[in-house]
């Protein structure tokens, strides 16, 4: 693994730089306001979009620039050390687009695209349900063919995103006759229509960030079916696979940044000088640089051997607990503030609890880990 740019990235770098100087986003406070915060995303994502820097890694034909897995993690860098808002619709840019790129008909890909680009049609990922998390094959919702339509009846939880999205990534059991895996089908829901329901659940941080949905009867057209009927278990990783690559980058940087927020705090604190305050803060340190590169080694192997590896699982943990581990460490180096309401690192310290169950639990990256990194067995349960 190299890290040094070369002429092209840099030149690609410093383009985006000058891009993102020019283009500031519109500024203006939210007062806690969630909707009022996520309309600026989306119209930073619409800037981005005009820009032609919404999402450079897709290929030139869909509206991206083709760029190299190298310059798309120096996008993830620029935007992250600009300090602008995330583009409203990443589960759009960084799942359901990449999906639709490799399932979808030319008629899919042309209807869908550049709404994800331009953020005029936002998506959300209908995959978790109350009985299905991490054991996802065993979803319920029922898809029942009708003439040309799908009828569908379910329940779905923790939608991120639901209460703005007009698509969504639904994964449905379209036949209760063949084993698991294979009985699923993965469709593009429209989420306006009166036999879906959106309702709020409001996280420990006070926003309401993800959503029940609540099905019945829900009318989708044969033509929005992706990747074929009965194929929905493998379109799915698909997007899961693209869940941790682009995602697991964009983390690893966030992290860095709240990491010398916390350092610049603490010096200012004169607590560098405190053995204790130093040596934790090194430590955060060493695993925030070993997610980094983890992060750059899974780039690498995607340019290698065309898809992540299972080390992807490896960033996803480390970065989770060292998250948790630095939020805490906040509460100590800021004193009562960080855990007053309202405040930013109070809202990080109590948002970081869900890192590690968002996007694959803990334990269950650590059964891959062990399984698929280090060779261990397969873990079996007793028989009883
Ligand atoms: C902030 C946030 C946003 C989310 N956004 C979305 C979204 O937009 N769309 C979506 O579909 N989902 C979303 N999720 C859901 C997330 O994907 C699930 O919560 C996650 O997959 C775990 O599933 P579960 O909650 O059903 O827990 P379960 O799978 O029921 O797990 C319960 C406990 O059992 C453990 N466990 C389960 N299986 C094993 C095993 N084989 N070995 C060892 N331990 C095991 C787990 O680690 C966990 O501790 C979101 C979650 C969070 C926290």
């Amino acid at each position: 693994m190299d890290l040094t740019f070369n002429e092209q990235e840099t030149a690609f770098r410093d383009e985006l730089r000058a891009w993102l100087a020019d283009n500031r986003p519109q500024t203006g406070s939210s007062n806690g306001d969630e909707d009022s915060a996520y309309a600026r995303r989306r119209s930073f994502q619409r800037q981005l979009y005009e820009g032609g820097w919404a999402a450079p890694a897709w290929p030139t034909e869909y509206g991206g620039r083709g760029a190299t897995q190298t310059e798309s993690a120096i996008w993830f860098e620029e935007i992250g050390r600009a300090g602008v808002p995330l583009p409203a619709n990443v589960l759009g840019l960084l799942l359901a687009g990449p999906t639709i790129m490799t399932w979808g008909s030319d008629e899919q890909k042309e209807r869908y695209l550049t709404p994800i680009l331009s953020a005029e049609e936002i998506w959300c990922q209908g995959f978790s349900e109350p009985e299905a998390g991490s054991d996802l094959a065993s979803l319920k919702t029922r898809a029942v063919k009708d003439g040309d339509e799908w009828v569908v009846s379910g329940q779905k939880v923790w939608t991120s995103g639901a209460q703005y999205s007009k698509w969504c990534m639904l994964v449905a059991r379209s036949d209760t006759e063949v084993p698991k895996h294979k009985g699923l089908t993965y469709f593009i829901m429209d989420m306006e229509q009166e036999a879906v329901q959106v309702r709020p659940l409001r996280q420990i941080t006070g926003s309401p960030e993800f959503n029940e949905l609540f099905i019945e009867e829900a009318r989708i057209p044969d033509a929005n079916i992706l990747g074929g009927e009965g194929n929905g278990w493998n379109v799915a990783l698909t997007t899961l696979m693209n869940e941790r690559a682009g995602l697991g980058f964009l983390l690893q940087i966030n992290l860095r940044q709240l990491l010398d927020e916390l350092i610049s705090t603490a010096a200012e604190r004169g607590l560098l000088d405190d053995a204790l305050y130093a040596d934790a803060l090194a430590e955060l340190h060493v695993r925030t640089e070993a997610v980094r590169l983890l992060a750059w080694k899974g780039l690498t192997d995607v340019e290698r051997y065309g898809q992540p590896g299972p080390e992807g699982s490896l960033v996803k943990w480390l970065w989770s607990d060292t998250n948790q581990r630095l939020t805490q460490l906040a509460v100590d180096i800021i004193g009562p503030e960080a855990l007053t309401g309202g405040t930013s690192w109070s809202y990080e310290q109590l948002r970081a609890r869900g890192n590690s169950i968002e996007g694959g639990t803990t334990e269950v990256l650590k059964n891959i880990v062990a399984e698929r990194v280090l060779g261990l067995p397969r873990l079996k349960f007793a028989a009883s």
